[in-house]
């Protein structure tokens, strides 16, 4: 595996690869890898000659900055990782070469996506997330790139930039990687004990429990169940949305959308824990 952590030469490389034919799959991490990220790396191994994984604890998409100090790292680890599925090429830029003028995000239209859940709770978070894989996607020029499903809001947002901008690569879902008990894979799930492990399968539960009775009440009531669950549970809540599955729209009726998903947000002491799934 090839490492780089300045960008001139990386893109030298990569256009030379290019000129020989060479399709390139890019898949961006914050590091911490678990086999979540890794999943991400094979399917991009699957469809492409090359993978490049960026390792970049990206600053602009943290709106507490105590979040941002506490992000877990651990290179030695994640190269060893990224080795053990072959991966061809890791980037791990600093944030001068990333940001090159300001470290601050562009303003993109992301026509709201970027305006419930995850937006309302992270202020700001989309703009950084939509800046940095901008930026990415400019430096690499992949023919693919692969985002996991579990950050589903954040694959629309850059589904979204990538299209309307005509930036190039065609952005791939993943399915979401789990534990054996259900539990979402996470680089935050390193901070949480055995117990806090157990108390967070109530996310994932309560999203199973959705997808298997959803036809028998309406959004509305489907959220007021697992809102009450959650009350006698030791995470706090942040949000449970019940949206269309292509604008994110909050949903009233079943009928006003083709494909719906649910989207649960809660904490577990200063760890935050998200999941979904898709209803139908
Ligand atoms: P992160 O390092 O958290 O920014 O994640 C990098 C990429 O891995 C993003 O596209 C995430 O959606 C994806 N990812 C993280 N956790 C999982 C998971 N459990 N299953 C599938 N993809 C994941």
């Amino acid at each position: 595996m090839l490492l780089f952590e300045k960008v001139s030469p990386l893109k030298t490389l990569l256009d030379k690869l290019r000129g020989d034919g060479k399709s390139i799959g890019f898949v961006a991490t914050m590091g911490a890898l678990h086999t979540g990220h890794l999943a991400l790396v094979r399917l991009a191994k699957s469809q492409n000659d090359l993978v490049i994984v960026s390792i970049f604890v990206n600053p602009t998409q943290f709106n507490k900055s105590e979040d941002l100090l506490k992000y877990p790292r651990n290179t030695e680890k994640d190269l060893a990782m990224l080795r053990s599925v072959d991966c061809d090429i890791a980037i791990l830029p600093e944030v001068d070469d990333i940001y090159p003028k300001a470290v601050k995000s562009e303003e993109i239209d992301l026509i709201g996506l970027d305006l419930n859940m995850e937006g309302t709770y992270r202020p700001g978070h989309f703009d950084g997330v939509a800046t940095v894989v901008k930026r990415f996607f400019e430096i690499i020029n992949p023919d693919k790139a692969y985002f996991g499903e579990k950050d589903y809001q954040q694959y629309l947002v850059i589904k979204h930039i990538s299209e309307s901008l005509s930036l190039g690569p065609e952005v791939i879902g993943a399915p979401i990687e789990r534990n054996d008990h259900g539990l979402a894979l996470s680089s935050r799930n390193e901070r949480l004990s055995i117990a806090g492990k157990n108390a967070a399968l109530i996310i994932y539960d309560s999203i199973r429990w959705a997808k298997n009775n959803f036809e028998k009440f309406n959004p509305a009531e489907i959220l007021d169940i697992i809102k009450n669950k959650f009350q006698s549970s030791e995470l706090e809540l942040e949000y449970v949305e019940i949206c269309d599955q292509a604008t994110l729209k909050p949903l009233k009726e079943w009928d006003d959308a083709k494909h719906a998903r649910i989207f649960i947000a809660a904490e577990l002491g200063k760890v935050r824990l998200i999941d979904n799934d898709s209803l139908f």
